[in-house]
């Protein structure tokens, strides 16, 4: 009896200890800090030494934020969600993850928050992998050149500015002057090319984006596109991170060796939440009130765009960000900036736009620095042509502003440049195949279109093509297969193009 009672004794002796220990290391688990000070969106929390840049932090009832600063006491966190809740003496629990956002096949056709909250009102995603939305950039050993072509779509820009796998190609312009249409259309564009697409919308209205979501649903497109969305209403916070994150959910399919095309529209907006959240941070201001690290936030990101060797899957991202400028001014602080950062740009101004020519792309400065080693060869041999013709009509056209009377070769040569001008004319989510527009630009540049009157070319234009596909099919799938206008062929097309024009006239 008495052994009996001792040993029960010993055993809750036991239970307890047992329960003592497992309690300890609940402690240990999780770090607890408290906030100091709270405001704009923005806490200072104290007790929390261990927490690392970039860890998200749990302030309880579904309110998170995330390490922004380190200092000697203290560290600065933003909130990303319902910061008002958020006070002075709130327990504050670190999580030991880095912030990152859910990846995956399932996020095709989704429209996300930057952190992965489904945003079109669909089922919550269930994915079972994850990626830090910063990540390092592949080093030079791990890339291979850029060597397939990225088709737009756009005549002007495949043919004049032609855009490579892997590349970076700013879209810069005016407000109102296109640039994001030029964007959804490149991602139109790549059905039926097996490209995943990701766009990620900055600082914009909820209705532009579910507009664009019903654009590419229309076109078939949102089944291979990912939007993640930061509107105008969300925090500053969640505007800085969403283009992180739509990179991090590109890394996941280039790390599966597939190609992506990112738009970020645009970086003038998250350049401004970034700067919203360093003036809250009282980080010192620079240049037009942005802090000086700026420019590495934006390099950072763009860095991450890349063709990955054949050993690493041979995936890569392509990357179109937008920026906004004023009154067309591009030598202004982020245009610069990302100007330097970017392998060239396309120049939308808004007199174009005005005069109808649209794309509004002003091809004097819209360069492309390495697109042209992808470009395939047979466009590159009408497109040379059509640069040369393009660039003596406007040499010619400050000329005629003058002189009364021209030389007749004058004359011819600035009806050829019109005639181009209307030919590269395109009008919004149409994109044009490239043998289509192989076969337009060799009509154009050789001068079969030189009598045709201005206002009739665009429809003459479809015609022509239209009569290939359907009336000389035969000799369309050749030059589809071979992927050029060859010599041998030539004479036939010839004959086929004075036919159409003729017929049609
Ligand atoms: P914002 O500065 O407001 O973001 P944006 O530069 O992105 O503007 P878009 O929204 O793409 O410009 O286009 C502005 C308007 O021009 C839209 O109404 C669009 O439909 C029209 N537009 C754009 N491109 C073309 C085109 N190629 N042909 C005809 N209309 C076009
Ligand atoms: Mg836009």
């Amino acid at each position: 009896m008495v052994n009996e009672k001792a040993e029960e004794k010993i055993n809750l002796v036991d239970k307890i200890l047992e329960q003592i220990k497992v309690y300890r290391e609940e402690i240990n688990a999780q770090e607890v800090g408290i906030v100091l000070d709270s405001g704009d969106g923005i806490a200072r929390i104290g007790g929390l030494p261990g927490a690392l840049v970039g860890e998200m932090l749990d302030f309880g009832e579904g309110v998170s934020g995330v390490v922004f600063n380190l200092e000697m006491e203290e560290v600065v966190a933003i909130i990303l969600n319902r910061h008002v809740m958020v006070k002075e003496g709130h327990a504050v629990k670190k999580t030991g993850r880095i912030i990152e956002v859910p990846v995956g096949e399932q996020l095709l056709g989704r429209v996300i928050g930057p952190l992965g909250k489904p945003m079109d009102g669909l089922d919550d995603l269930v994915c079972d992998e994850y990626y830090p939305i910063e990540n390092s950039p592949p080093g030079v050993i791990d890339r291979k050149p850029v060597d397939k072509p990225l088709q737009t779509g756009y005549m002007m820009i495949d043919a004049t500015v032609p855009i490579g796998h892997g590349q970076r190609e700013l879209i810069i312009g005016d407000r109102q002057t296109g640039k994001t249409t030029l964007a959804i259309d490149a991602i139109i564009n790549q059905k039926g090319k097996d490209v995943v697409c990701v766009y990620v919308a900055i600082g914009q209205k909820n209705s532009t984006v579910a507009q664009i979501k019903k654009t590419l649903k229309e076109h078939e497109a949102l089944q291979y596109t990912v939007i993640v969305n930061a509107p105008a209403s969300s925090p500053s916070s969640k505007q800085f991170y969403a283009p992180y994150a739509g990179c991090a959910i590109a890394e996941y399919f280039m790390n599966q060796g597939r190609q992506v095309l990112i738009v970020y529209d645009d970086l003038t907006k998250h350049a401004h939440a970034y700067r919203n959240i360093s003036l809250l941070l009282k980080r010192p201001p620079g240049r037009e009130a942005y802090p000086g690290d700026i420019f590495y936030i934006h390099s950072r990101l763009l860095e991450r765009a890349a063709q990955l060797n054949d050993k690493l899957g041979g995936g890569s991202i392509t990357a179109l960000p937008i920026v906004e400028t004023q009154n067309g001014d591009i030598a202004a602080y982020i245009p610069t900036n990302v100007i330097s950062i970017t392998d060239g740009q396309i120049f939308l101004t808004t007199e174009l736009f005005r005069a109808n020519i649209r794309p509004a792309i002003n091809p004097g400065i819209s360069v492309s620095r390495v697109g042209g080693a992808a470009q395939i060869k047979g466009m590159k041999k009408v497109a040379g042509l059509l640069r040369l013709t393009l660039a003596q009509f406007r040499e010619k056209e400050k000329f005629s502003l003058f002189a009364a009377d021209l030389d007749e070769r004058t004359t011819h040569q600035l009806r050829r440049g019109k005639v181009l001008i209307e030919i590269l004319k395109q009008k919004q989510h149409r994109p044009m195949k490239v043998i289509d527009q192989m076969l337009v630009i060799y009509a154009a540049v050789n001068g079969f279109f030189d009598d045709v009157p201005l206002e009739k070319i665009e429809s003459m234009r479809a015609d022509y093509t239209e009569f290939m596909k359907r009336q000389a099919s035969a000799l369309y799938e050749i030059f589809v297969q071979e992927e050029m206008i060859s010599d041998e062929h030539k004479t036939e097309l010839n004959h086929i193009i004075k036919q159409v024009i003729k017929d049609l006239s």
